[in-house]
């Protein structure tokens, strides 16, 4: 004679609406800590050459040329560390980092 499994009881609507709830309210939470992180984005004055390629680069217009024609943070709170301005550099002459919690914005 061989025993019958017992089925699983089926998960309510009530229920699968809580579980989705809390994975939503997990992502979330995630989603908030991973934008909270900030960036600090620095120049090496002596070593750019004003050439504009980080600007160009950048996904997310933090940066800008000034009226000197050299590349300043100009919106520091959009940084997403993606580092294509490091990467891009030609010269060596930005660096991104991310910021620790006491540490103020530089542009
Ligand atoms: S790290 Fe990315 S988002 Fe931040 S300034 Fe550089 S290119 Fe722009
Ligand atoms: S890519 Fe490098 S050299 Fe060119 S403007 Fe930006 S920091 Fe200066």
């Amino acid at each position: 004679m061989t025993a019958k499994r017992k089925a699983k009881p089926k998960k309510t609507k009530s229920e699968k609406d809580k579980i989705a709830k809390k994975a939503e309210v997990k992502d979330n939470k995630a989603k908030t800590k991973a934008q909270k992180k900030q960036f600090a984005v620095e120049f090496y004055r002596d070593w750019c050459k004003g050439c504009g390629i980080c600007v160009a680069f950048c996904p997310e217009d933090v940066l800008a040329m000034n009226e000197k024609g050299e590349p300043e943070i100009a919106k520091p709170e959009r940084c997403i560390g993606c580092a294509w301005c490091e990467i891009r550099c030609p010269d060596f002459a930005v660096r991104v980092e991310e910021k620790k919690e006491e540490e103020v914005c530089e542009a």
